[in-house]
């Protein structure tokens, strides 16, 4: 049997946890870790009890990779979000989740995160008509995303055309206009995101 080593799922498998970065496939019984679901690598099916250390530095890692951002990327958000009033982990999340990149792939216009950096970066949406092609911009509750005319007719926004998509309820979406609204911005309980974002406080306060 040819085994499947793709990068992106291993990442997943060293988590533990679908971390949805291969689009449709993820949905799929394709998908790595629904037939190998241990870690990867020679001792990936040795029970290893962690320190707290590796619990928390594991939780950074899970919502580093679901939301495809590099370490630097990651801390000054963290930062970020500790000088925000309020809880720290959850400030982190609202800040994750209203990256341009994601909210894309949260209107359903790309089928995972790293397309949805990819069609921004190449020009395909405004955020209230204005040009918006920076993956980590930052959005606001009333922000209106929108594909570019000029790409809507493009085979990929077709598809998405013909989809029925399913938004978070901060979110508004007009499939027929290709048009987004972040109605207002998510509070934790709107986050489904798998992660205990405390561990994550507890890592980088030390
Ligand atoms: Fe691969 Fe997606 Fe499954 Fe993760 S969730 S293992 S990226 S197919």
């Amino acid at each position: 049997m040819s085994r499947y080593t793709d990068a992106n799922c291993k990442l997943c498998r060293r988590e533990g946890q679908k971390l949805f970065l291969k689009g449709e496939r993820c949905y799929s019984s394709k998908c790595a870790l629904e037939r190998r679901n241990y870690a990867p690598g020679q001792h990936g099916q040795a029970r290893k009890k962690m320190s707290d250390y590796g619990i928390q530095f594991r939780e950074k890692q899970k919502a580093k990779r679901f939301y495809g951002m590099q370490e630097t990327q990651f801390r000054n958000l963290y930062e970020k979000a500790a000088k925000k009033a309020g809880k720290t982990g959850e400030n982190l999340l609202i800040l994750l989740e209203t990256r341009m990149d994601n909210v894309v792939f949260r209107l359903g216009f790309a089928s995972s995160r790293k397309e949805a950096r990819q069609l921004v970066t190449h020009g395909h949406f405004t955020v209230n008509g204005k040009k918006a092609d920076i993956p980590s911009m930052e959005l606001k509750a009333g922000d209106v995303i929108r594909v570019k005319e000029k790409s809507q007719s493009s085979p990929k926004f077709k598809e998405v055309k013909e989809m029925s998509i399913t938004v978070p309820s901060w979110m508004s979406v007009d499939v027929e206009k290709l048009e987004g609204k972040i109605v207002t911005l998510p509070t934790r309980a709107d986050i489904d995101t798998p992660v205990a974002e405390h561990l994550i406080v507890e890592l980088y306060s030390k």
